[in-house]
């Protein structure tokens, strides 16, 4: 492709760069010319040091950050008519962005507004005309060849499926603040509050070790032990759909296709039985030990390490094996 490929980058509360954003940099790459990248913000104060460097790191050309003084708050429509107005500006050949939840919804307001196809959660792009796409479908359990008709290309890239890597050689990023044309109606959504998850400060998305329950735990109150172990690992806790539909956590710990894309070194999975859907959420993890009693259980073909038992005897064990090593 020789016109400009945009990725949407997507950023910490601290302004760096977000892992999926940095995938989903990685699949632009291969599209051919080093790709340019969209940053959104209340100003057009350039990128810190710290974010440009991560920015040369992933081969980006040129951050094109969009300013406007309701972009402090996220406003879909908003964003993604920001976008829009790039994307015609320079003849965009593609839009790219993470298959997130943010990415997703921005990229469909594109589509919407350009009248355009757009597909979500690929992990290969083939350009040309048509442009050929692999996406992950049904929660993981199958991908799809498709082709798309259109243009620009509009796509999101699957979580955790496209590994984040930097660019052969480092790229020196210039940066093109702009203004959009944002009508008042592009506002009318907008988030008005952020109150953050009671995960004890560490976040699902982000922890290195999540401990997670299933329907096995049997109540919400059985969820102490679970607690008390991701406490210990440092970890968070996540939960199956059945435990969430029970009314025992809350659908912000979910792990699955409905919930949470997780990619932690290690998941630990209790009384979880493996249903796809659940699976497609926590396929990222490096490694997966399953405590279950039943050993026929599916969640046994996808782990690492398994203990057949009841987890409100191993869990407590782990706790106080932990414990013990620590104290001596
Ligand atoms: C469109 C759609 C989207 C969905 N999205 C999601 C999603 O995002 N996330 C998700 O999780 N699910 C999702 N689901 C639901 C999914 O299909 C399963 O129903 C759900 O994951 C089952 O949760 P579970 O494993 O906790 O419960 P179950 O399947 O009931 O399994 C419970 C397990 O606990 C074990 N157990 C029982 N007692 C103990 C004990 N004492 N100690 C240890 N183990 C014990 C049992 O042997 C069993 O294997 C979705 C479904 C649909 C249709």
């Amino acid at each position: 492709m020789s016109a400009p490929v945009l990725v949407f980058l997507e950023r910490s509360a601290e302004g760096e760069i977000d892992e999926l954003s940095e995938q989903a940099l990685s699949l632009a790459r291969e599209l051919g010319e080093p790709p340019d990248a969209v940053l959104i913000g209340e100003t057009d104060a350039p990128p810190s040091a710290a974010t440009l460097q991560t920015l040369g790191a992933y081969g980006v050309a040129t951050a094109h950050v969009a300013a406007h003084p309701a972009f402090g708050a996220y406003a879909p429509a908003a964003w993604a008519q920001a976008i829009v107005e790039l994307a015609e500006r320079l003849s965009a050949a593609a839009v790219i962005a993470a298959g997130s939840e943010r990415g997703n919804e921005l990229l469909a307001h594109v589509a919407a507004r350009t009248g355009q196809p757009m597909a979500t959660n690929c992990v290969a792009i083939t350009p040309g005309a048509p442009t050929e796409v692999t996406r992950v479908r049904w929660g993981g359990s199958l991908l799809e060849h498709a082709r798309l008709h259109g243009a620009p290309l509009l796509a999101t890239v699957a979580p955790h499926a496209v590994a984040a890597t930097p660019a052969p050689a480092p790229a020196d990023t210039a940066v093109a603040p702009f203004a959009p044309e944002i009508a008042d109606a592009d506002l009318v959504v907008s988030v008005i509050e952020r109150v953050p998850a009671a995960t004890g400060g560490v976040s699902l998305a982000d922890a290195d070790v999540v401990v997670s329950g299933g329907r096995g735990v049997g109540s919400a109150e059985g969820f102490s032990v679970i607690e008390e172990l991701a406490e210990l690992l440092g970890g968070a806790v996540g939960c199956s759909r059945a435990v969430t539909s029970a009314g025992w956590r809350p659908h912000t710990d979910q792990v699955g296709q409905t919930g949470t894309k997780i990619a932690p070194e290690i998941y630990i999975a209790c009384g979880v039985s493996g249903a796809t859907q659940h699976m497609a959420g926590c396929k990222g993890a490096k490694k997966l030990l399953a405590i279950n009693p039943d050993g026929e259980a599916s969640i046994f073909a996808s782990a690492d390490y398994g203990v057949i038992g009841d987890l409100h005897q191993v869990v407590p064990a782990i706790s106080a094996e932990l414990r013990k090593a620590r104290a001596t």
